[in-house]
Formats: C-alpha cells, sequence, structure tokens
C-alpha cells in the first residue's frame, strides 16, 4: 500500500534484472559512475570478491555491498 510514483514491480524487475549480478552491476553503475569507492575511507583501490557479493578495500581491509551505507529503502525494487 505504500507505492510510490516511478517504482517498477517486483516482476518487472527481475524481467529487467533476471540475475543477482547483474542488478548488483546495475546498482554499482548507478552508485558509482566513475569506479567503485570504499564507502569507509573513499579509496579507489577496491577488489570484487570471487563470490561477487561484495567488495574489500585495500586500504582499510574492511568489506562492503553497494547497498553498505546507503540510505533510503532496503528493498531492491525500489529505486
Ligand atoms: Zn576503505
Amino acid at each position: 500500500m505504500s507505492e510510490s510514483g516511478g517504482t517498477i514491480s517486483t516482476f518487472e524487475f527481475f524481467a529487467k534484472f533476471p540475475t543477482e549480478r547483474t542488478a548488483l552491476e546495475y546498482f554499482e553503475s548507478r552508485r558509482w559512475p566513475d569506479g567503485v569507492h570504499c564507502p569507509y575511507c573513499g579509496s579507489e583501490r577496491t577488489s570484487r570478491q570471487r563470490k561477487y557479493q561484495y567488495h574489500q578495500c585495500k586500504d582499510c581491509r574492511k568489506k562492503f555491498t553497494v547497498r553498505t551505507g546507503e540510505l533510503g529503502p532496503k528493498n531492491w525494487t525500489t529505486c
């Protein structure tokens, strides 16, 4: 009941992003259009981990995902 304008339905979302990896790449390109940055120290020296679920900063060594520190709804389906 809390639909707001501009969101797409879950069905449309998964039709557009059939895999979580595709969705991650989409969110990453939105959040870091110039490349992945560490949300903790701002370093650009990050490495993507094998499972693709998260990144690790090579400077502060913290792990993070595209959603770490992001404000707003946690739900993937809301943009
Ligand atoms: Zn860092």
